[in-house]
């Protein structure tokens, strides 16, 4: 400590001794924070968004409240996000893909959700949950055979996870199994909950079957099951409490029999597969419930200037405008924490514990937001014609499809460095 310190009465910490660490000269930004780090958009990415938030505005605002209304499929919303490229934006030219990265498929995902998360989920699960283990774990044959049509978005392909015995714990309460009988696998057990399964055009389910035991460790393999395969029985769609548009499904598999070729990379390696996936996955859903938590702020700004109360508008009330300044700081943190997921998965960077942290921080902001916004809507906002209704019932499964709140919390804590093992 110097003695102008002291003198100036002011507490400092120990000097650093220079071994322990020394600074590089650190070049001023001059002004220019784009120097330092940048969350801007490029043009491309830019006029992506302006495109999707366009086409959200125009092509689904005006007519999803039916679909949802009737628990129907929007099959003609679907046709239209496949013309625009919506489908195919990660992946690349030679299969019908628009060549774009995983950044710009979760901005689109922002955009939709703004305005609906049930065709943002059909976007999200399409791509992210059943082009993408093709694309990545898929043999060229493979790859050739499924993509084209995902990527122009005629058909879908779906990822089932997720079984009766638990979501959570994988592979502890999978009991699918797949046996290898003549050239073929033969498919025996059960999945719930999976998204995108029973549409007319869902083309194939990529199926987590056990495939054998390693040791006491059950070996696990993903196998590509074509929708219509006997064996497989489509159950009817659930009636849901929010993504009333979308579809899930529960699926019975009873001596289905699929190629030996159907299985998706080497044999085994369908757990490892799935986690990168789910991974990957979580951003997706976070940029999805950041998309939801913005919309909550648009449509809160709009309510408050045609509202009135005690002779003002709503918006004049100081209660209401820290609401949405909460709102917009919440939907602006979510934004962050995918779009910092997303540029560390483009540039080929870990992701475990950001995107588990953008899922977590995004699924809380989509829940806080949807509960203040139906509460500045009133009366209104508990309505299902107004869109805030739709949105604090699309809001709570955020927090718990694609790994729970306490899974993302696991992940973190673990990626940190704790245990639970004692
Ligand atoms: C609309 C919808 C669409 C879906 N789409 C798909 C899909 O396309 N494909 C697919 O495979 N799955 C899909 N899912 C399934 C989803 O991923 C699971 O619901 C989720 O992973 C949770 O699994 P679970 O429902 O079996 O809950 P459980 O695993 O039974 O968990 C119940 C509760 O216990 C908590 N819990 C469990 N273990 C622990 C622990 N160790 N510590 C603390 N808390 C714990 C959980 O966090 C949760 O709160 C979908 C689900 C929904 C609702």
């Amino acid at each position: 400590m110097t003695s102008r310190g002291r003198c100036a009465g002011l507490r400092r910490e120990p000097p650093l001794r220079s071994h322990h660490l020394s600074l590089a000269p650190v070049p001023a930004a001059a002004g220019n924070i784009a120097a330092v780090i940048s969350f801007s958009l490029d043009d491309e990415h830019e006029a992506l968004r302006q495109t999707v938030m366009e086409f959200a505005r125009d092509a689904v605002a005006p007519v999803i409240g039916g679909f949802y209304e009737r628990a129907e499929f929007p099959y003609e919303i679907v046709a239209k996000m496949g013309k625009l490229g919506l489908f195919g934006l990660p992946f690349p030219e030679e299969y019908g893909g628009m060549g774009g990265d995983y950044f710009a498929f979760c901005l689109a995902l922002h955009e939709l959700a703004r305005v609906d998360s049930s065709v943002a989920i059909t976007l999200e699960a399409g791509v992210a949950l059943g082009a993408m283990p093709i694309f990545q774990f898929g043999s060229p044959q493979q790859r050739a055979h499924w993509l084209p049509a995902l990527c122009l978005g005629e058909r879908l392909a779906a990822f089932g996870l997720t079984e009766p015995g638990g979501g959570t714990d994988i592979p502890g309460g999978m009991r699918t199994t797949g046996t290898l009988d003549g050239g073929e696998w033969v498919i025996n057990g059960s999945k719930e909950f999976i998204t995108n399964s029973g549409t007319s055009i869902t083309s194939a389910i990529t199926v987590l079957a056990i495939t054998g035991r390693s040791g006491s460790r059950p070996e696990i393999s993903s196998i590509i099951v074509p929708a219509g395969t006997p064996g497989l029985v489509v159950g009817p769609e659930y009636s849901k409490v929010g993504w009333c548009a979308s579809d899930t499904r529960e699926l019975s598999f009873s001596g289905c029999r699929v190629p030996a070729e159907n299985l998706l990379g080497e044999p085994g390696r369908g757990y490892a597969q799935f986690m990168q996936i789910l991974d990957e996955g979580r951003i997706a859903i976070a940029a999805l419930a950041a998309g939801l938590a913005q919309g909550c702020v648009d449509e809160c700004l709009r309510y408050v200037t045609e509202r009135s109360a005690f002779g003002h508008q709503l918006g004049h009330f100081q209660g209401i405008q820290f609401k949405i300044a909460d709102m917009e700081a919440r939907a602006y943190g979510a934004k962050l924490a995918w779009y910092d997921a997303a540029a560390r998965m483009v540039a080929g960077q870990p992701i475990k514990k950001e995107a588990a942290i953008a899922k977590l921080t995004a699924a809380g902001a989509a829940m806080d937001n949807a509960r203040d916004a139906t509460q500045i809507f009133g009366g209104y906002g508990f309505m299902n014609e107004f869109p805030v209704a739709r949105f604090y019932r699309d809001a709570k499964v955020l927090e718990i499809g694609e790994g729970t709140s306490e899974v993302q919390r696991m992940i973190i804590a673990r990626q940190l460095g704790l245990s639970n093992k004692t």
